[in-house]
């Protein structure tokens, strides 16, 4: 079964198209600026090199008739028609409390993702653009949602709660809903497939750190914690947002500075994270760069996010317990040898010791700790993509 993932952002599209049998990449690429100048697609056929092409794209209706395009063209392209897509599969950011996993898509399931949208505001809107395009461009064929948010809807009440009047949950449904949860999924079952386990056997902590981060506690296969909350804005810095904070900080800073709440916002959103902290970048290859020439506020970024990272990996291990195997993902967590080293140096409690040499690796499924630790650590590199296309083909098979 050939499946066209497609991961539609507000003036972005990303797709893959998935051979299930084989989980080869036929296809790949993303069509950037949509309804924006400049628009332009990168398709890049297996084994062969990227195409970009600037096209005028004024809304997601072109960016899709172009990947179509591109998957059936006849000299680049890798199907010979639209009837070769055999299922797609949609990434949706939020489910709310409706969605415990992916679903076969129906009017039903769209007014569900609409109805969340005032929980993604940036975010499901776009996704069901996606959605509604390709039900126009390709009626009949099945579509499935795959949620952000299901895996963690195993969490125990006393893990979601806020403290916060339990009407803000029951009529405002404020709690914490976890992201990442493709990739957290993915990874925490991939482990246990890489240690000769099944899921149900493990306490797994699962560091997501890319550009976005977050931490799972994943206990026998369930999510029963994480560290994105309420929106991907909680949890460890990032980038550019800011991670927790004391929220009486809001109102303090929106008087101090002068700000409405929507600019206190942006600030959180946009300009915090290691970002705001080293006033360089949000990017940790220039902040490793920059630390290692000697600058003061790249290396205090570095040192906050590691601290943070590690400090939420501690809680974990009280939630669960103990802790079987940690594993670090994304694009920080599969590169970047300054931040894991950064890491490791707080895990010796659980017997951890680094493994220089595997740290230089980047990229790779491989183990972190030395064989003498007790407790392992493994990097799995994430492929949400791929988690997406065996969710849809094990609905669209049903
Ligand atoms: P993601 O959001 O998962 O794509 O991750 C983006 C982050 O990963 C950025 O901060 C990058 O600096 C970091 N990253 C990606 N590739 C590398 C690399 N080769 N070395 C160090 N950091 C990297």
């Amino acid at each position: 079964m050939n499946v066209l993932v497609i991961n539609c952002g507000s003036s972005s599209l990303k797709f893959q198209l998935i051979r299930s049998e084989t989980e080869d990449v036929l296809a790949k690429g993303v069509c950037e600026r949509i309804g924006i100048e400049g628009s332009r697609i990168v398709y890049q056929p297996e084994g062969a090199e990227k195409i970009s092409k600037e096209i005028p794209m004024n809304d997601h209706t072109k960016a899709v008739e172009l990947v179509l395009e591109s998957l059936t063209d006849p000299e680049n392209g890798v199907i010979e028609s639209l009837a070769q897509i055999h299922a797609i599969g949609h990434r949706v950011v939020h489910g709310g409390e409706d969605f415990e996993s992916s679903v076969l898509i129906d009017d039903d399931v769209i007014r569900a993702i609409e109805a969340c949208s005032e929980l993604a505001p940036l975010h499901n809107p776009a996704n069901l653009i996606g959605i509604n395009v390709c039900r126009k461009l390709m009626p009949g064929v099945p579509m499935a949602a795959v949620f952000d948010t299901a895996f963690h809807q195993t969490m125990p009440k006393k893990a979601f709660l806020y403290g916060l009047p339990y009407e803000a949950y029951t009529k405002d449904r404020i709690r914490r809903y976890g992201f990442h949860g493709t990739s957290h999924s993915y990874v925490s079952r991939r482990i246990a497939e890489v240690l000769g386990k099944k899921p149900e056997d493990l306490k797994t902590i699962v560091c997501h750190l890319g550009n976005g981060s977050s931490v799972c506690a994943v206990d026998r296969g369930r999510s029963v914690d994480t560290s994105m909350g309420f929106t991907p804005l909680a949890g460890v810095l990032m980038g550019t947002r800011c991670g927790d904070i004391d929220p009486a900080i809001l109102e303090y800073y929106e008087k101090k500075e002068g700000m409405d709440i929507h600019q206190v916002m942006d600030v959180l959103n946009k300009q915090s994270g290691v970002a705001g902290l080293s006033g360089l970048s949000s990017d940790f290859r220039d902040l490793s760069d920059a630390a290692a020439a000697g600058d003061e506020r790249s290396q205090t970024a570095l040192d906050t996010f590691c601290y943070q990272v590690a400090k939420y990996i501690g809680s974990y291990v009280a939630a669960m317990n103990g802790v079987d195997v940690i594993v670090f993902t994304a694009g920080i967590g599969e590169n970047n040898a300054v931040v894991r080293k950064g890491v490791f140096k707080y895990l010796g409690y659980l017997g951890v010791k680094l493994d220089e040499e595997a740290n230089t690796r980047r990229g790779e499924e491989i183990r972190l700790s030395t064989a003498d630790s007790t407790t392992p650590v493994y990097v799995i590199p994430t492929n949400e993509e791929l988690m997406i296309a065996r969710e849809t083909v094990a609905l669209a098979e049903k």
